[in-house]
């Protein structure tokens, strides 16, 4: 039986009005997948720059709501675009919160009134349901950006408005994001501090945290990995939120991430110069030819196995161990093309090898969706040494382009991830324990020892592209969460 639950569905990034990681990937693909399934679901997502630029099909549904923001009340307007499968996506409209350059700020720093901008949105989400007289099951909040939601309907909402008592499901997409604001700007929220500000609530050590609100207060909690899911439970993983996470284990969930094979996929990927699947690999080859031209390259890399990363450039992607390693990985023969924005050292760290290393190391700084699914394409080897990792799609990307995947065993990537044997020829990558350089050098050394061996490397790369990530199994569990919290059986689905 398929109910017809009506799910508003709140995200900071939604694919591809915006996108700077994963989430955007999830919130993009997640909701239509959900529809197949029979649920009416409803995106709501800010109006930024990025979206005004993108072209989309818009029109204006809502003018002159009156959105709270502290003790004001500011007027938004509300567009709406559809995905690409047909789920309708409403956008926040409010120029001096969103028309900026960036979604949540520039090189030097957060923007300093994030704290305003994503009220202003919580806010307007549940305004704006109620005044498309949308009254939804449930609604579904991802990452700090709309952790006030669950707070607002235990609060203000909770009287008198027609989404009093509407179950909440939040999930974390990514722990190391706290959204932490000065304890005196409680009254942007619009929450009392006697009711909300305590360690009980969304008090983290005598800060906001907007994180901590959506977990505190949703009827359940998820997260993108079951192993992510456990780790967060711990102190070496839990960020200072692991006792809160034990205490809610009965409500929390660990949902691996789906991949939208229809953008992910090199059979029918738009962007890659040369189409190719298992069963005709040629265009492999000839991606790596042209992936090489593009990076510029020295041609005779064709014949080297070439490793690749696109990644945000920050320490949590394991930055500090590849980049202390360059050189050794390097002197293993091998090519390196690397895509990526973010932190200025390493950046550097990585030009300069590119410099020592001509030819052989092809760097990107920036955000290129085109180029992201070229090098997916063209290499060889794809390296995602994370120090931890609540999902991952690159890897499971990788594993569709027959680029084998290199990982620290942790979060999604260990979930996804199986270690190759030899002796069996079972297994799709190669992984590594503990977060130490030496340690990630000798899984590479593996890797590209194997490559020599062209029948077995091809027997790998099959295992992994015969991976089936679609959302459709996530989608399901998503519901059965969905159904727990709207009809009240919550322990049922607890892992
Ligand atoms: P996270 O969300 O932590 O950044 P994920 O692996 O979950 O990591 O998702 C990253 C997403 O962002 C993938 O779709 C990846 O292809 C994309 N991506 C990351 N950096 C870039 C970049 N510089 N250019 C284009 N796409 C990028």
């Amino acid at each position: 039986m398929v109910d017809k639950l009506k799910v508003l569905f709140l995200a900071s990034e939604v694919g591809p009005f915006a996108k700077t990681g994963g989430l955007a990937d999830v919130a993009g693909a997640l909701p239509g997948a959900l529809r197949q399934l029979g649920a009416d679901v409803r995106l709501v997502l800010p109006y930024y720059r990025l979206v005004r630029e993108g072209n989309f099909q818009l029109r204006t549904v809502l003018k002159d709501l009156k959105i709270p923001l502290g003790s004001e009340k500011l007027p938004a307007n509300v567009l709406e675009a559809q995905t690409e499968d047909g789920v309708p996506v409403y956008l926040i409209e409010r120029d001096d919160l969103y028309d900026r350059p960036n979604l949540y700020g520039s090189a030097v720093g957060d923007y300093y009134d994030n704290l305003e901008r994503f009220s202003f949105f919580a806010h307007a989400a549940l305004i704006l349901s109620d005044a498309l007289l949308f009254s939804p099951d449930l609604i579904h909040c991802h990452d700090w950006q709309t952790g006030l939601v669950p707070a607002l309907i235990k609060g203000p909402y909770g009287d008198t408005s027609t989404l009093a008592g509407t179950p909440t499901v939040f999930t974390v997409h990514n722990l190391g994001y706290q959204g932490l604001f000065p304890a005196g700007k409680l009254p942007v929220t619009g929450l009392l501090k006697d009711e909300f500000f305590h360690p009980e609530g969304l008090e983290f050590w005598g800060k906001i945290s907007l994180l901590k609100a959506g977990i505190v207060y949703s009827e359940a909690i998820t997260t993108v990995s079951p192993t992510y899911a456990r780790e967060i439970q711990t102190s070496e993983y839990g960020l200072g939120m692991e006792g809160i996470f034990k205490h809610r284990r009965a409500s929390l969930h660990g949902i691996l991430n789906g991949v939208d094979y229809n953008l992910w996929d090199p059979a029918v990927d738009s962007h890659v110069t040369f189409n190719y699947s298992p069963r005709k690999m040629e265009g492999k080859r000839r991606c790596k030819e042209s992936l090489i031209q593009e990076m510029g390259l020295d041609p005779s890399v064709i014949k080297k196995p070439l490793l690749g990363m696109i990644s945000r450039l920050d320490n949590q992607k394991g930055f500090d161990l590849l980049v202390q390693m360059l050189d050794e990985i390097l002197e293993l023969d091998v090519g390196l093309i690397i895509l990526g924005s973010g932190d200025e050292l390493i950046q550097k760290a990585i030009q300069d090898a590119a410099t020592r290393h001509q030819g052989r190391v092809g760097f990107e700084i920036g955000f290129d969706e085109p180029l992201a699914h070229h090098i997916m394409a063209g290499v060889d080897i794809f390296l995602i040494p994370s120090r931890y990792e609540p999902c991952g799609l690159t890897q499971m990307y990788a594993l569709k382009y027959g680029a084998v995947p290199v990982v620290r065993a942790t979060g999604g990537l260990d979930d996804t991830v199986v270690q190759f044997d030899p002796l069996t020829k079972e297994g799709n990558g190669f992984k590594f324990g503990p977060y130490k350089p030496a340690a990630f050098v000798a899984a590479i050394h593996q890797a590209v020892n194997l490559f020599q061996d062209s029948r077995t490397w091809k027997r790998l790369m099959a295992n992994g592209m015969k991976a089936d990530f679609s959302w459709d199994k996530s989608a399901r569990r998503y519901l059965e969460i969905y159904r727990s919290v709207v009809y009240g059986n919550f322990q049922q689905v607890a892992q």
